[in-house]
């Protein structure tokens, strides 16, 4: 199973202009432009994520290197996905780099097989054939770098890679390049660091009756940092001085908005809400911005496709490039805090998001106890398969 990044930093040592300063150069990914930055060994790279990058935007990024032929970086789950690798080398996400062709028509050609989902012939027999380019401790380093800048958007993580000859600065550089400046490369070369840590802003609750709980508030936060918003929803009468009924819910448009049945997300929505409006002492949703275990709305739409095409949900994250579960329970136990509440009775059928709540909580100095409640829903004819992944490979207890 994959191993979640644990929170250890709960105090973010950048301030907030540096924090501004890394949110552009993740805004700047997004946009499929280059992004200087600066390895552990003083030497200075370019990276570009490939999801979404046109071939004009590619050429343009080859243009700014010198001598050497660029890099793709894949991480090992996408690389293991492909059989590129044998085994994981470890269960964090590792770069995998491949030395593309010097020549830009035929590396255009290679990079638009890993555009796809299902990568080309013609890319599947190069990566076969080439060596993976393992030996250069300042690429590897650089990956690293940019494998955590390029996890705070939502596209898939895989980006081209190159060296070339900069002069150091920090800000935006006239020929349309973000540079990174040092203080934020060995902020992110640390280990453990998460790239933002939660800023929460909250506004007042407001009451927001629902379907089957007509006695319900909502509260919100925003997060200064990734600009994400998340809910709490308050049912009944919540008394936070006893153990507070409480739902960790990660976003799902599909399951809650549309009813979709590849997934048991809008039963457990709603099983929450008459569960909580029943109950003499109510309870708490928090609905977390996160679509797809963290991956996104889009990519797991991809996923999706991928199981269609006969993968499980696991299988169909690696082969995207991601975990098997990317969720992040930081901004809960924020959230919890705020609220003043320190024990919970979790509905949930996932141990391990029982464990990361806890952590998170530690981390940021208070105590939660959590008592996790089992919330299972029979399966239909389109969601038992994902259900038996989720139980004998995520450890779910369905
Ligand atoms: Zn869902």
């Amino acid at each position: 199973m994959d191993k979640h990044i644990l929170p250890t930093n709960p105090q973010n040592p950048l301030d907030s202009s540096q924090q501004a300063e890394l949110a552009l150069a993740v805004e700047w990914l997004r946009r499929n432009l280059p992004v200087a930055l600066i390895d552990h060994l003083d030497m200075t790279w370019v990276m570009l994520a490939i999801d979404g990058a046109t071939t004009e935007q590619i050429q343009r990024f080859f243009a700014l290197r010198f001598n050497y032929a660029p890099m793709l970086v894949l991480g090992i789950y996408r690389a293991q996905s492909l059989g590129l690798t044998p085994e994981y080398t470890s269960e964090e996400n590792d770069p995998f780099l491949i030395e593309l062709p010097y020549d830009t028509d035929d590396a255009i050609k290679v990079i638009q097989g890993i555009q796809a989902n299902t990568p080309t012939k013609y890319s599947l027999k190069y990566l076969n054939n080439e060596n993976h380019f393992g030996d250069s401790a300042s690429a590897t380093g650089a990956a690293r770098l940019g494998q955590k800048l390029l996890a705070q958007c939502p596209l898939m993580p895989q980006f081209l890679l190159i060296q070339a000859d900069l002069r150091k600065f920090s800000g935006l550089a006239a020929n349309g390049i973000w540079h990174i400046s040092p203080a934020i490369s060995e902020y992110l070369y640390a280990d453990n660091h998460l790239v933002a840590s939660p800023a929460l802003q909250k506004i007042d609750a407001v009451a927001v009756p629902l379907l089957n709980a007509a006695q319900a508030r909502i509260t919100g936060w925003r997060d200064k940092n990734t600009g994400q918003e998340h809910l709490a929803i308050m049912i009944g009468k919540v008394n936070a001085r006893k153990p507070v009924l409480t739902r960790i819910h990660s976003s799902c448009l599909t399951g809650d908005g549309l009813g979709s049945l590849r997934c048991d997300c809008g039963e457990q929505l709603q099983g929450a809400i008459r569960l909580m409006a029943a109950n003499p002492d109510g309870g708490v949703i928090l609905y977390l911005t996160q679509e797809g275990r963290g991956i996104g709305l889009i990519n797991k739409l991809r996923s999706y496709q991928l199981q269609s095409d006969g993968m499980d949900t696991i299988d169909a994250n690696h082969r995207l490039g991601f975990a098997a579960d990317r969720r992040d329970y930081r901004v809960a136990a924020e959230m919890l805090q705020q609220m003043g509440i320190t024990e919970i009775n979790l509905l949930s059928n996932n141990p391990l998001k029982t464990k990361q709540i806890m952590l998170a909580a530690a981390a940021l100095g208070g105590e939660l106890k959590v008592n996790r409640i089992s919330h299972k829903f029979p399966p239909n004819p389109h969601n038992q398969n994902y259900l038996a992944t989720k139980k004998s490979r995520a450890g779910h207890d369905l």
